[in-house]
């Protein structure tokens, strides 16, 4: 789960991680309001949304007075903001933060994730700060530092030492940055956060150590205890089909192909996406109905696919393993007539009492292209879109 920048520094707060002053304004009132409330001669104007790279697509700016605080948010709030993590149509502003602007001495990078490979908790650092990690992950790998923590005893000091000289810091600012990394530990541990990236992380020219941006994600399957982080989500900022997807317990995402997949498994729906393209077309979404796929669940599968203007046809990839063939093609058959299919449907299923199944199909009355086999089915849907 993505959360804003000012809900990830309101947690950085809680657990003593250093951020600039800043107030949340949903109106340009709001804002004039709270640059004036901040009493700093420059504030920053911040646009709130579920991305990055808000500085380069116009969503980060300067404001020298609370008057110009508030032109600014009159124009960022409802505009469509085009970052490079937004997508082509860009994501509507509905949030503007407020922030004391800061003197930055130097901008580095800090993040924190689970590295996969060692199975740890690894800080990564680099004086390539305010630039996209990924370019200097690609381009100069030796420019990242990186620290894995021992999960028995945790974040030690010298761990956060060795960042520091390796980032060129001295003086009192090691220790502050030293502190900085202990207090952000503690933070993603104890919010089973799955990714925390700051960037820039600032040494102010007063050599102060402070979080300037705040990237936070969280562990979905670690919510239930989180009780309180659920409140930071904020569904306006979810693809709307997706979080329709979560409610009913459908692992779904679009995608911007026309051949709508309903497939159970998500190893399945994956070589389902990849057969599709192997045989020269498009998925329009990735959707894993899961193992248990009873009637209610296929058909709310269908209206999501469905919703999507894009889908020209769509193939149903089903195994029956726990499930039996014949109870999901009954599934499909009161689905299909439910939400009024008009476009081809291709339908595979494979498993227990498939023949069953198929009979069933066959005999629905509905205008269902059986499959045999997978690549026969991603070539009667690509056949179907043509
Ligand atoms: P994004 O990563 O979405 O572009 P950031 O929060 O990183 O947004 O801001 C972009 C840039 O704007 C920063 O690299 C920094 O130079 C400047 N900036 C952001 N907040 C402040 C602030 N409070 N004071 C001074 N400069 C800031
Ligand atoms: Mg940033």
């Amino acid at each position: 789960m993505k959360i804003h920048e000012y809900q990830g520094k309101e947690l950085f707060r809680k657990y003593g991680v250093p951020t600039p002053r800043g107030i949340l304004a949903l109106s340009p009132n709001e804002a004039e309001a709270a640059a004036t409330e901040l009493g700093t001669s420059v504030s920053v104007v911040k646009a709130q949304i579920h991305a990055g790279g808000r500085g380069k697509g116009g969503g980060v700016k300067l404001a020298k007075s609370p008057a110009e605080a508030k032109d600014l948010a009159g124009q960022m709030l409802g505009m469509k903001l085009k970052t490079i993590q937004t997508g082509p149509e860009g994501q509507t502003v509905h949030k503007v933060y407020i922030e004391e602007g800061l003197a930055i001495g130097q901008e580095l990078y800090l993040g924190v994730t689970l590295d996969r490979a060692t199975s740890r908790i690894t800080f990564m650092a680099s004086r390539e700060g305010g630039v996209e990690i990924e370019e200097v992950a690609a381009t100069h790998p030796e420019k990242i530092l990186r620290e894995s923590v021992d999960p028995v005893v945790g974040f030690r000091d010298f761990q956060g030492r060795k960042l520091a000289f390796g980032l060129g810091l001295s003086g009192p600012t090691v220790n502050k940055f030293v502190q900085f990394c202990s207090a952000l530990y503690r933070m993603y541990v104890e919010t089973d956060a799955a990714l925390v990236e700051i960037n820039p992380l600032v040494i102010l020219k007063d050599g102060g150590v402070v979080a300037l941006d705040a990237k936070v994600n969280f562990d979905e399957n670690a919510l239930y205890r989180h009780k309180d982080l659920l409140e930071y989500r904020d569904v306006a900022e979810e693809d709307p089909r997706e979080a329709q997807a979560k409610e009913h317990d459908l692992a779904y995402i679009a995608l911007d192909g026309n051949i709508g997949c309903m497939v159970n498994g998500a190893g399945l729906a994956m070589a389902t996406m990849d057969t599709i393209k192997l045989v020269g077309g498009n998925p329009a979404n990735f959707l894993d109905v899961g193992g248990g796929a009873t009637k209610e669940k296929v058909t709310s599968a269908f209206k999501l696919i469905l919703a999507d203007p894009n889908v020209k046809a769509v193939l149903v990839n089903i195994f029956g393993g726990i499930m039996k063939c014949d109870v999901i093609a009954e599934g499909i058959i009161a689905a299909a007539k439910e939400v009024q299919l008009k476009v081809p449907l291709v339908v595979r299923l494979e498993g227990t009492n498939v023949e069953k199944g198929k009979e069933l199909l066959a005999n629905s009355g509905l205008a269902i292209t059986p499959a045999d086999n997978l690549r026969q089915a991603a070539e009667k849907a690509v056949a179907a879109v043509k």
